[in-house]
């Protein structure tokens, strides 16, 4: 039997798999050694991808309503319903909301048809939900949203600092590629996290801050960096703009006592192979793209960057997050990093020779779903994502739906929250059945391979694409016959970028045959990444920001609670694939609210009782687990469950749809809540 180099399904570590099928829905599962992400390593989620490739809920053939149908009808009844809601409401009342889960070939075309030939920017995806904040945040910083670090940073670290993120769960693969690093060469690792999670129980240092502390907390670093010394004014002059005043408004109280502040400072000041990953406990907040911009800062000030072993290193939760915004998955840009200026429009429009660019910024995601609500938006397709139950506000977005004249969706699943309020849904090829490329958070470019055929009628989201295009009348701008077509062009776009200053640059590839790209590493280092050179701003020097403190919310005394929300180690988003697991299931077999023991005991919860959560927005219940790795007046609950999965833990019915002002990422973490016994 013969092993099939593919990629996991899950987080954006990326790891390869060498999987072997062995029945007729049947494969075995090994993590790829020569793979660079993962050196033939996996964690739980990947190595049970196994047990979750059944048929059990899958969509199989095309709906409209609760009627199967065939293909064609299902196809023109998109196409005309698209077409006349255009036509009658104008571009702006279409929007397709995509996903990480989505491969990068499947990004492109959508966004290729929504923003050049039906002239609609409300393109967004659930990756905003994920890191748009370490986009905004290194488009400010360095002009364009690149990432100055690869993994191989983590093996020649001294110091590793994690923020917001516990990494020994959601990204298990660069846990042990940390905790390698600190066997092999002795690295110290901190770890800043209002939670002592499992990764922080394992850290040399834990720094406990408040929610929504680290730019208070990396403002004063820096702060005490300058005034011991520490800050490299050569690479601030030759390499950076700083802006007037900068150093001034630097805090000096960090937010957390000065015995652990100290201790922090002197780890930083002695170690300079420095790498700080930051992940969604940073980016889930209204002041997400300060925090990433605070930490950036650092990184740039101390000229710790653009060198081994150094650098700020953005961690994605999905997939192919970084695929996806590289191809123009999110609103605010067109495609391979190039905006809306008027030159890069017209570059733009006669590449694609796209009939009705865009002509500015759509809708991030959180307005993308007010706007249905207000009957702005009369179409929306959703692609590979739940959003009724991963949005904040999960009623008003699942209200929203409702009233939408058109919703499709296009999934994997047949019952999926969102799938039963579409009215037209198209099955969709899942993992194991669909070819191309995802891009992971050092950007390796690696090949999703097909294992099985396609069971049912299912198709590709990127054929699913083309078969609309063409039928609006766009057949020959859509003319692809496989992903490997799809991403020649993309790759070829890129030359675009690089005439208007940006370092994405896949040109090498835009001649490869179908089975060329494997695991391809343009931005690897080795001496020749262009951030040494250059960085893409006006001026080519890297930008310091002035980052201020989240200002704390107001007291409400009945809800005298922050709450926090994440993710469980072996569960993934909505558990749409995970829940079939039946050995990922016992890790967690229901959703935990973690309550500090002295909570516990002033709001009369006790240990393994059930409790309801409450917000402004909403309350769910969950059973209680009373523990001291919650700060008091802190409380935690998982992302996971849904109606599907017949829980009344739907956490996203309490998170309020605040966003950060820069990047439209909601926060998820810091919610005002209260608790009760049930
Ligand atoms: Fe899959 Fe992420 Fe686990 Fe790697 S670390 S096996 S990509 S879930």
């Amino acid at each position: 039997m013969k092993s099939i180099r593919t990629t996991c399904a899950y987080c954006g570590v990326g790891c390869g798999i060498a999987a072997t099928v062995t029945g007729e829905r049947a494969v075995s599962i090994a993590g790829d050694p020569d793979h660079p992400a993962n050196e033939g390593q996996l964690c739980s989620k990947g190595t049970y991808l196994g047990e979750t490739v059944g048929l059990e809920g899958r969509l199989l053939d095309p709906m409209i309503g609760e009627r199967e149908t065939e293909w064609n009808e299902a196809l023109d009844l998109v196409a005309k319903r698209l077409k006349d809601t255009v036509e009658q409401h104008g571009p702006d009342s279409v929007a397709f909301y995509l996903s990480g889960q989505l491969l990068t070939e499947d990004y492109y075309v959508a966004n290729k048809l929504a923003k050049g030939f039906i002239g609609t920017a409300n393109v967004d995806t659930n990756s905003r939900l994920c890191m748009a904040s370490a986009v905004a945040a290194h488009v400010r910083a360095f002009g364009e949203d690149v990432v100055p670090c690869t993994y191989d940073d983590l093996d020649s670290a001294d110091l590793i600092i994690l923020v917001g993120s516990n990494t020994a769960w959601c990204h298990p693969i660069v846990w042990r590629r940390i905790e390698r690093a600190r066997e092999r060469r002795g690295a110290k690792l901190v770890v800043i996290d209002p939670r002592r999670t499992e990764t922080a129980e394992l850290a040399d240092l834990h720094v406990q801050i408040a929610p929504d502390g680290d730019v208070p907390l990396f403002n004063a670093l820096l702060r005490t960096m300058k005034h011991s010394g520490y800050v490299d004014e050569k690479y601030l002059r030759a390499r950076c703009s700083v802006p007037e005043g900068f150093w001034d408004q630097l805090e000096d109280q960090p937010g957390i006592p000065q015995e652990t502040f100290r201790e922090f400072a002197a780890m930083v000041a002695t170690n300079p192979r420095m790498v700080t990953l930051f992940s969604q406990g940073a980016n889930q907040s209204a002041g997400g793209t300060d925090k990433g911009n605070a930490i950036i800062n650092l990184h740039l000030s101390l000229g710790r960057i653009n060198r081994e072993g150094m650098g700020p290193f953005s961690i994605t939760g999905q997939p192919n997050a970084m695929g996806g915004r590289e191809v123009g998955g999110l609103s605010n840009m067109l495609a391979c990093h190039l905006g809306f200026s008027e030159a890069e429009r017209t570059d733009v429009a006669r590449f694609w020779q796209a009939p009705a660019l865009c002509s500015g910024p759509g809708l991030k995601a959180v307005d993308l779903f007010r706007a249905i609500d207000e009957g702005r938006i009369k179409f929306v397709w959703i692609m590979a994502t739940n959003p009724a139950v991963s949005m904040p506000d999960a009623a008003f977005v699942r209200e929203a739906l409702r009233k939408c004249p058109t919703v499709v969706v296009s999934d994997v699943i047949a019952d999926t929250d969102t799938a039963l309020l579409a009215d037209i849904r198209l099955p969709a090829l899942g993992w194991g059945e669909k070819d191309g490329t995802v891009t992971n958070s050092e950007r390796c470019i690696s090949r999703q391979r097909a294992l099985f055929p396609p069971p049912g009628s299912v198709r590709a989201d990127w054929q699913i694409v083309c078969d609309v295009a063409a039928r609006l009348g766009f057949g020959s701008a859509f003319a692809f016959q496989s992903t490997a077509e799809v991403f020649r062009e993309y790759a070829a776009m890129t030359a675009l970028a690089g005439e208007h200053g940006k370092l994405l640059d896949l040109t090498d590839w835009a001649d490869c045959s179908e089975f060329e790209y494997a695991a391809m590493r343009p931005f690897r280092w080795g001496g020749a990444h262009p951030l040494k050179r250059r960085y893409p701003t006006p001026y080519g020097k890297a930008r310091l920001v002035s980052v201020s403190s989240t200002p704390p919310a107001p007291a409400q005394p009945a809800l005298p609670l922050r709450l926090n929300t994440g993710r469980y180690r072996d569960h993934w988003h909505t558990m749409t694939r995970t829940a079939l697991s039946a050995k990922l299931s016992m890790h967690r077999r229901e959703a935990l609210v973690e309550v500090h023991p002295e909570d516990g005991a002033t709001y009369g919860l006790e240990q393994s009782g059930l409790a309801r959560v409450a917000t402004a927005r909403g309350e769910a219940i969950y059973r209680v687990s009373l523990t001291e790795a919650q700060r008091q007046g802190e409380i935690f609950v998982p992302m996971h469950w849904s109606d599907l999965t017949a829980s009344s833990a739907r956490t996203g019915l309490l998170v309020e749809p605040i966003v950060d002002p820069h990047s439209g990422q909601p926060a998820f973490k810091n919610v005002a809540a209260s608790i009760a016994p049930v």
